[in-house]
């Protein structure tokens, strides 16, 4: 089939999905709730064809055309191939969805193109497996989440310890050909808007683990026993114009609970074994990080425009103060293009011809990136003031009676129309402020994982480096000691 338009997309959600909001099942294709969030992402996978010269390629044995996220990189200049590609999909949503299908394919294509990690211990069948698999998912453009964390309940230990070890996905049962999974994950982004689960391992698990707890494999969201549980949906009715996110692009975040799932072992790509497990996720950040860099990147870059804009339409866009919060804006959208830059020129073959970039800018933007994001909304919130909350909505400037009366009692500053200057703070408003700005303030600040986590790691893996400039040379150097 090749890259998918809109409309083959949302033809492939029908199926037998079970997705719960509140008490009652609900069938995101036909409830009205979801029509402005599907209709965003059905826009995405139209989108790919009306930039086709940069998101998509060939597939190198069928010649079809599919995404270039599928890409396996074996060198610098195909990873720059899909960085044009990652930096165009990006700003379908200015980097508002965090999922669209291009993260996790490129998860995949690290995966397929580390082959040798899933066959670490003689295992072919499950190597086999995960590169057909990423080739069934490139060539029907398949939608991907990826449900990866475990539900921790209990923090004070280990993820499949105690009440832990009671609820994390393991596997229950096997047939002849297949796994038999139950458990629950948090969350799963896109949840009910994806065709399959993907289910990686995130965080190491410890030794001695129950090798029942070391799987990974990919489930149809429509398999039986799998339940979508939504969170509160925050996607707006009404026109684009007025809501300009929440109005297409809420993600939908889903809790999964799989009961007795049978996953045919076409599918299961880690059975058991704690070391592939552990070792799967060392070039992660090398080859993901790319995408979600520069999907932080181009969000950053539009955040501070915006703001230019919030701070012009009220003419103090001169003001020291206000300058300064613009400056620090620019420089965050800067570091982060900067850090995929120096990335990507630090390129190397990961091991089985695989090139990913250099991980060390990448591991430091993941970890400040959550400071950054919740800075950049507060900044707006700062810049923006009342404002971001009296804005007509585009009906109400052609209404007979308030039409003319809020063109006349809430005009923008240098000369901009009243029209103009609230389409400016509904969109920043929408950026930084509504329920949707609210979830999205909350993945950014968690999705890589809590940043408590990611410092705790930066520092553990420089000790095992030791490439820094250090203390002992100072002395030696100045004669000390
Ligand atoms: C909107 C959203 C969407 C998501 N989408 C997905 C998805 O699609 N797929 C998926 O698999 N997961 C998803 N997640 C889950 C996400 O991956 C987890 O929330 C993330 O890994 C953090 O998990 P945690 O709460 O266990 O973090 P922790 O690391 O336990 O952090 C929780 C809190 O504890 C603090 N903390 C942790 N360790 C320490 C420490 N040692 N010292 C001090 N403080 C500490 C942290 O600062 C943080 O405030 C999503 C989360 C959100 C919020």
């Amino acid at each position: 089939m090749g890259a998918r338009t809109g409309k083959e997309y949302l033809e492939g959600l029908r199926d037998d999905r079970v997705v719960w909001l509140g008490d009652e099942q609900v069938d995101v294709t036909e409830d009205a709730r979801f029509a402005g969030s599907l209709a965003g992402m059905a826009d995405y996978f139209d989108y790919q064809h009306t930039y086709a010269d940069e998101c998509l390629m060939a597939d190198p044995e069928t010649g079809e055309p599919i995404n270039v996220s599928h890409l396996i990189p074996r060198s610098k200049a195909d990873l720059q191939r899909r960085h044009v590609a990652l930096d165009r999909l990006a700003r379908y949503s200015v980097g508002m969805l965090g999922r669209t299908p291009d993260y996790v394919n490129v998860t995949l294509a690290g995966y397929a193109g580390r082959r040798d990690i899933f066959e670490l211990n003689g295992d072919t069948r499950a190597a086999d497996a995960l590169c057909a698999f990423q080739q069934e998912v490139a060539r029907g453009d398949l939608s991907l989440t990826h449900t990866i964390i475990n539900p921790s309940i209990d923090k004070s230990v280990s993820d499949v310890e105690g009440i832990n070890g009671e609820l994390a996905f393991r596997v229950v049962r096997r047939t002849a050909d297949s796994i038999v999974v139950s458990g629950s994950k948090v969350l799963g982004t896109l949840g009910p808007f994806a065709d399959e689960n993907f289910v990686y391992p995130a965080h190491p698990l410890p030794p001695g683990t129950d090798p029942a707890y070391a799987i990974c494999f990919s489930a149809p969201v429509g398999a039986k026993g799998v339940h979508t549980v939504l969170r509160d949906h925050y996607g707006a009715t009404g026109p684009v114009a007025d809501h300009p996110f929440s109005s297409r692009f809420d993600e939908q975040d889903a809790f999964l609970i799989f009961d007795e799932v049978e996953i045919p072992l076409e599918r299961v790509f880690i059975d058991g074994d704690l070391e592939v497990y552990n070792s799967l996720n060392k070039h992660w950040a090398a080859n993901v990080i790319q995408q979600t860099g520069l999907r932080a990147a181009v969000k950053l870059e539009f955040a501070y425009d915006l703001a230019c804009r919030v701070a012009h339409v009220q003419n103090m866009d001169k003001r020291p103060d206000v300058m300064k919060m613009l400056g620090e804006l620019w420089m965050f959208g800067s570091l982060t293009r900067a850090a995929v830059t120096a990335g990507e020129q630090g390129a190397r073959d990961w091991g089985n011809g695989a090139v990913f970039c250099d991980d060390q800018p990448f591991r430091a933007i993941r970890t400040i990136m959550p400071t950054w994001m919740a800075r950049t909304n507060e900044i707006l919130r700062l810049l923006g003031s009342h404002n971001l909350l009296c804005t007509p909505t585009a009906a109400s400037f052609e209404h007979p009676v308030l039409g003319p009366l809020v063109k006349r009692y809430l005009p923008g500053a240098n000369g901009i129309s009243a029209e103009e200057r609230a389409q400016i703070f509904r969109t920043a408003w929408d950026f930084c402020g509504s329920g949707l700005a609210g979830r999205v303030e909350l993945y950014e600040m968690f999705y890589l994982a809590s940043q408590a986590r990611n410092l705790q790691f930066d520092h553990i893996l420089a000790q095992m480096d030791k490439e820094w400039t250090d203390y002992s040379s100072f002395l030696s150097v100045s004669g000390i000691a």
